[in-house]
């Protein structure tokens, strides 16, 4: 039964933030928007459905696949209280409105499929995002504040930082959840690890312990830990757990597996034999309703009526059978989704840029499609970002190759360097989408003759 409008959260007190959630409507050049925080990335057929719907009867059309993995609706016009509505009717809210904001535990979209997996971690997954939904204390936490629990799959994306970043590992034969603070498991060793059974406590006492020390200013681990070192940190976390934290050198040592590049895209083989994945990546983020309804169908009738979203703007279908992965590929494609590695767009990501942010200083996804056109017709493909402002909304991570708007079609070009902070080695300043499009081709072909 559908629950009256007077009893959902909708009144809920919002605390003042810029970051959009499902029941903070942030206004934006093109109208608000809603951001709707899916549970490991995952969203039924028919909350798609439900989403594509509120997109096109009250706002502009316009569905974003984010870097975290969720969904949000853009061009929202004066009727947003039905926007939420339907969404809340859909289930796509938290069970308590005052954690909308924190329910952010990223997974890998193939957790609990995915061959190389050491743990199937969407229990402890589950768990920890219930408690920050039903723990008051945790609500306290910033919109921005978010977690990373890595199972061991080989598609995983390990390079977003995140405030507590959790990977499971295999020490004398027993699975313990390695854990690191403010960093990811690409760069930076565990600094302690826990027994299965106690993740979640130790999961509870970080959370809390962070808020505990950090003043009101500090709303990122990195900020407190600026004050207090991540080694003092460790020491009061040990004093207050019951179960004692596993600093041994094999813990602290131990360095994730890199991940798989690309698999996101195209067929996957999956640990239960006969099934895969099949993956899709949305053209610069952006979904239509009709893109969306057409691939909730297909998640219906080809795989188990479930959307993974991926971190790095694309859609999974998880469980197809490995005879019909060809055609789940296909009917993908004609979605319009982007299938093959090899398309140049399927790596670019570009943010809002100055067509909807007041930020951005050039239009980013125009020149990200310019620039993916002249790739395309010079068999170049390679991870782009172009970002419309110095804040890179866009990519959590430094991606190979970033481009920066300087004016109107113009970007600074840099490269990702080891040593350098930020977007890496300036390469060329000020260059029109066509000049950098002729760099990185004839860089391409310089690579290919040596
Ligand atoms: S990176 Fe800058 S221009 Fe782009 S969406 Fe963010 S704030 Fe706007």
């Amino acid at each position: 039964m559908t629950e009256p409008l007077s009893a959902r959260p909708l009144a809920a007190p919002l605390r003042p933030s810029a970051c959009p959630g499902l029941l903070r409507i942030v206004p934006a050049l093109d109208g608000g928007i809603c951001r709707i925080k899916l549970p490991g990335g995952m969203i039924s057929a028919e909350q798609a459905q439900a989403v594509a719907d509120a997109a096109e009867r009250f706002a502009g059309g316009v569905i974003e696949a984010t870097n975290r993995a969720n969904l949000q609706i853009r061009g929202i016009g004066m009727d947003a209280d039905s926007l939420i509505a339907m969404l809340l009717d859909a289930g796509l809210g938290p069970s308590n409105p005052a954690s909308d904001d924190v329910r952010n535990l990223m997974l890998s979209p193939m957790a609990g499929v995915d061959p190389q997996q050491v743990l199937d971690v969407r229990p402890l997954g589950a768990r920890i995002l219930q408690s920050l939904e039903n723990h008051p204390r945790l609500h306290e936490l910033s919109p921005k504040f978010a977690l990373s629990l890595d199972g061991g799959e080989g598609l995983a994306m390990l390079e977003h930082s995140h405030d507590l970043w959790m990977s499971a590992l295999v020490i004398g034969g027993q699975t313990l959840i390695g854990f690191g603070l403010a960093g990811c498991p690409a760069s930076h060793s565990p600094l302690a690890a826990v027994t299965l059974d106690t993740a979640h406590e130790m999961v509870i006492a970080v959370l809390e312990l962070f808020l505990d020390q950090a003043r009101p200013d500090q709303v990122r681990m990195r900020d407190l830990l600026k004050d207090i070192g991540a080694s003092r940190f460790i020491e009061l976390l040990a004093a207050r757990l019951p179960h004692p934290l596993d600093t041994d050198p094999l813990i602290t040592g131990w360095q994730r597996r890199p991940a798989q590049t690309n698999a996101h895209i195209g067929v996957q083989p999956q640990l239960q034999s006969g099934l895969t994945s099949v993956g899709g990546v949305v053209p610069l983020g952006r979904l239509t309703p009709s893109m969306l309804r057409s691939t909730a169908k297909l998640s219906v009738e080809l795989s188990d009526g479930t959307l993974a979203m991926t971190p790095w703007q694309s859609v999974m279908l998880r469980n197809v059978p490995a005879h019909q992965s060809g055609s789940a590929l296909d009917c993908l494609r004609a979605a319009g989704l982007l299938c093959g590695a090899d398309e140049p767009l399927s790596k670019l990501i570009a943010c809002t840029g100055s067509a909807a942010c007041a930020k951005g200083l050039a239009d980013t996804k125009a020149d990200a499609l310019k620039l993916a056109a002249l790739l395309q017709s010079n068999g170049v493909s390679q991870a782009i970002h172009l970002s419309g402002c110095t804040r890179s909304c866009a990519a959590a991570h430094v991606a190979p190759v970033t481009l920066l708007a300087v004016s109107d079609g113009r970007y600074d070009l840099y490269f990702r360097h080891a040593e350098r902070p930020g977007f890496g080695q300036l390469r060329e300043r000020d260059l029109t989408i066509e000049a950098v499009g002729a760099l990185l081709i004839a860089d391409s072909r310089s690579s290919t003759d040596d």
